[in-house]
């Protein structure tokens, strides 16, 4: 049996114990905890906070953090370096500027590892990074800390797969996007191996287009150039399609997707041909699709009006808030400092446009009910804080409810 390489880790070092109360003292929350005491639902005055059943950090992103923990414990002396955030929550990666690990940004999607050496620790988050700078980093010979999610790497499998196969990865993501980059550059393996990112129902359209015979090669190239490898060509491409999504899409769009791509190849050249050409697979990691169930189940029952907490640049948020846009009335917000109890005032994220905007009186008079949810990168203490300021609006101090 080979000796295990002494410069890569991607099991953390055993050293849970030694930063447990790190974590709890930087993360945990006591309003959320209260909130899961009372059965996800508190009262005060004539204002309740219902909050979702499944919500926060997720099993990918608690991991991710706790080896970046156990990392600084691990080499005090050494430089640690991230690539790129950790994670989509300005406060966890603030945490780790603050632990001294330096967080390397990247210029046009291109991180400059030139500063790297053999004695440094090098950090890689819980999207993954791409095949060559996961190689350049190995070839560096520094420790690398691999907090790469189980559930990206089941995506990397099946996407390595179809490229094996010489089946177009047809992506459901955001091509700009850390994991999706990583995912789609596991094509390379295989010497051909090709993919194509489409964001939603509407860029799928063009592909089904384009399959019925009724696309323009040129405007398809120009419009998917940066979505697509660099030698993707749609009128030999599109012949062969396997279907994969990013984590954290919306489950219910994906899922159409699939059906709809392969339907289109159906109608285009038969049943048989889709049989052997075209392949679909739900990829959605289970802690985003236990997310939006909880949110969907909440619905059932729409709250007045629904906060929803966690990055702008945060997939998974975005895609809770777009579900709850369907039907109620949503405020985004990337913090609970977007929520001003002294103005009554909220910035939020419209989950339609993406647009910025801001509401005064949100809350309204009378009795509300604010449902409640927050992404996988958005911390109990970050999530509490928000409750706090909601309550706060209406002159409630949550300080003396215990
Ligand atoms: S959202 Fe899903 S894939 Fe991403 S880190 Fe969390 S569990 Fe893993």
């Amino acid at each position: 049996m080979n000796a295990p390489d002494p410069t890569y880790f991607r099991k953390g070092f055993g050293l849970k114990q030694d930063v447990e109360a790190t974590l709890s003292a930087d993360y945990s929350g006591r309003i959320v905890d209260l909130l899961r005491a009372r059965d996800y639902q508190l009262t005060v005055g004539d204002v309740t906070v219902r909050m979702a059943h499944e919500f926060g950090f997720c099993y990918g992103v608690e991991r991710a953090v706790e080896y970046a923990y156990q990392t600084r414990h691990k080499f005090p002396d050494r430089r640690v370096f991230l690539v790129g955030e950790i994670i989509h929550n300005p406060h966890v990666n603030q945490r780790l500027r603050e632990m001294g690990i330096e967080i390397l940004m990247p210029t046009d999607g291109v991180f400059d590892y030139s500063g790297i050496t053999a004695d440094d620790v090098v950090i890689l988050p819980a999207f993954g990074v791409t095949i060559s700078d996961f190689q350049t980093l190995r070839e560096k010979g520094c420790v690398v800390v691999d907090t790469t999610c189980g559930s990206v790497l089941n995506v990397w499998k099946r996407v390595e797969a179809y490229a094996r196969d010489g089946l177009t990865s047809l992506i459901h993501g955001k091509y700009y996007h850390e994991e999706t980059r990583a995912t789609a550059s596991q094509v390379e393996k295989f010497p051909g191996g090709t993919y194509l990112v489409v964001r939603n129902m509407d860029e799928a359209r063009d592909v089904t287009e384009y399959l019925a015979g009724r696309g323009d090669r040129s405007a398809f190239l120009a419009k998917y150039g940066k979505a697509a490898s660099a030698h993707f060509d749609p009128d030999i491409h599109l012949a062969r399609i396997g279907v994969a999504n990013q984590t954290t899409m919306l489950a219910r769009e994906s899922l159409e997707i699939g059906e709809f791509v392969g339907a289109a190849m159906a109608a285009a050249k038969g049943e048989a041909y889709r049989a052997t050409n075209f392949r679909t697979f739900d990829t959605i990691c289970s802690a985003t699709q236990d997310r939006q169930d909880a949110v969907n189940a909440m619905l059932l029952d729409p709250p007045d009006v629904m906060l929803v907490i966690g990055g702008y640049n945060s997939s998974n948020t975005i895609s809770l808030a777009a579900l709850c846009a369907e039907k109620v009335r949503t405020f985004h917000v990337e913090d609970a400092l977007c929520i001003d109890p002294e103005r009554r005032v909220i910035q939020a994220r419209d989950a339609k446009s993406g647009e910025r905007f801001e509401a005064s009186n949100w809350l309204g008079t009378g009795p509300v009910t604010v449902g409640l949810t927050a992404g996988a990168s958005t911390p109990n203490n970050k999530i509490g804080d928000a409750v706090a300021r909601v309550f706060a609006t209406r002159g409630i101090d949550l300080s003396t409810i215990a």
